[in-house]
């Protein structure tokens, strides 16, 4: 198989995993999510296959399929050299066309169509270097990595000549942290055992289980009803003891002074982070809200729904998070994820990227494995976050052992998933749709 030359086609899959059914991923604000994604498959002349995602939590994947139908133009009869030699060039040619760029610019719908586009192209890009993507990334030169950033409406924080200071700071150092991160791993928290909807027996459980395989982080959602999030935070710092930390995630639902109040008396289990406090579009919001827990060692982290590059230079500039929580594909794919981990070494603030949904766990590894080599050059208080869902529909899926990430050595992103699974979960005609939904399982 070649994976050179112009790429001949663009197929989009609107692929769904019917996770309601069992209230996996349940939150104060998504209590029923379908884990889904806009599924993309670009297909070279030599046959070479790049697949990139993008992540939604159901209704209206279709729409980002079709925003993917427009984009289709910009990448087909494009030479993957091209892209090689200059993916700033290319990324800026997809986000730039004038009359696309309408529909956000570089947010909502159109944005998570372009970074299921740009995420295939940087598989297609690693499996015909025959490298994983985070190996690729760790080869190129500052040069070349500061070459692949659209560092237009950031050079306010940060010059091309800043990153590229950061970057070579790393550089002669790199081979080390490769060779360490191939020996020991990556460190990750787990989400797992908090969902919201789960009962109290099935949290203890998974608590207990966690521990026993090496958690030494667990994240629990909050925000829906005060009393029970007091309750069910006790009953975890109960079971993980004092010295594990334990982090929180409100998911959007609070106003800026309701967070306050109620992460004061939070605060009684002493929690590392408060995720999501508010709404994600507000930075002096979300600065308000830190400057508030600070006194109590509680930091805010947020970024999941962060749309752009520029959220994040704003979060940062306004000394609003503690924690920099970059999507994978809510930002416009790899190019604009890597100028956020610049931003965020610039302003001295640790990326814990999310994950869980269906596929972040396997694109995001690539991409903090990339930071600790490239970039920041430390793993202290960073993270990588797990969930343990739909791991096997992947061809390479993430390694997990003793609570950290494996670094994956298949080429490309990790992000294939089986052929089967592509037939039965493509909505609505798949056979896990066409059959009857089972009743609800949730012990
Ligand atoms: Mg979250």
């Amino acid at each position: 198989m070649n994976y050179s030359g112009k790429i001949t086609q663009l197929r989009v899959i609107d692929l769904r995993f019917p996770t309601s059914r069992s209230l996996d991923g349940s939150d104060a604000m998504n209590p029923d999510p379908d884990y889904s994604a806009a599924y993309v498959v670009l297909t070279t002349e030599g046959g070479g296959e790049g697949h990139g995602l993008t992540f939604t939590i159901g209704r209206g994947n279709e729409v980002v399929c079709q925003a993917v139908e427009c984009l289709r133009p910009l990448v087909v009869g494009q030479d993957l050299a091209t892209f090689a030699s200059a993916p700033g060039e290319f990324w800026k040619r997809v986000t730039g066309d004038s009359q696309l760029r309408w529909l956000g610019p570089e947010k909502g719908v159109i944005h998570l169509a372009t970074a299921a586009v740009v995420n295939a192209l940087w598989d297609l890009y690693a499996k015909q270097q025959g490298k994983p993507l985070w190996r690729l990334l760790c080869d190129l030169s500052p040069e070349q990595l500061v070459a692949c950033i659209d560092f237009r409406y950031l050079t306010d924080a940060l010059s091309p000549a800043e990153a590229l200071e950061l970057l070579r700071a790393q550089a002669p150092s790199r081979a080390r942290r490769v060779a360490e991160l191939e020996r020991d791993g990556y460190p990750a928290y787990t989400t797992s055992a908090g969902w919201l909807g789960y009962p109290d027996e099935k949290i203890i459980r998974l608590c207990r289980e966690g521990i026993a395989a090496g958690w030494n982080h667990f994240k629990i959602k909050v925000g829906a009803d005060h009393a029970d999030d007091l309750r069910r935070a006790a009953l975890i710092r109960r079971e993980i003891g004092p010295g594990r930390k334990l982090m929180m995630d409100a998911n959007q639902r609070w106003d800026v002074g309701e967070a306050i109040t109620k992460m004061r008396e939070l605060a009684a289990v002493n929690p590392w982070w408060i995720e999501e406090p508010t709404s994600p579009d507000d930075v002096l919001g979300h600065a308000a809200i830190a400057r508030a827990l600070e006194p109590l060692g509680i930091g805010v982290a947020t970024g999941e729904h962060g749309m752009n590059r520029v959220l994040f230079k704003q979060l940062l500039q306004a000394r609003a998070i503690s924690f920099c929580q970059i999507d994978s594909c809510r930002l416009g794919g790899v190019n604009e994820v890597l100028s956020v981990y610049l931003l965020a070494a610039k302003f001295g603030v640790p990326v814990c990227p999310h994950a869980g949904g269906v596929g972040l766990c396997e694109y995001v590894q690539h991409l903090q494995m990339w930071d600790y080599v490239c970039v920041s050059g430390s793993m202290e208080n960073r993270l990588i976050e797990y969930v343990d869902h739909l791991h096997e529909h992947f061809l390479d899926p993430c390694v997990i052992r003793a609570g950290r990430y494996l670094p994956p050595n298949r080429p490309g992103y990790s992000i294939e998933i089986k052929a089967a699974s592509l037939r039965d979960y493509s909505f609505p005609n798949g056979a896990v749709w066409q059959a009857p939904a089972p009743p609800l399982r949730n012990k």
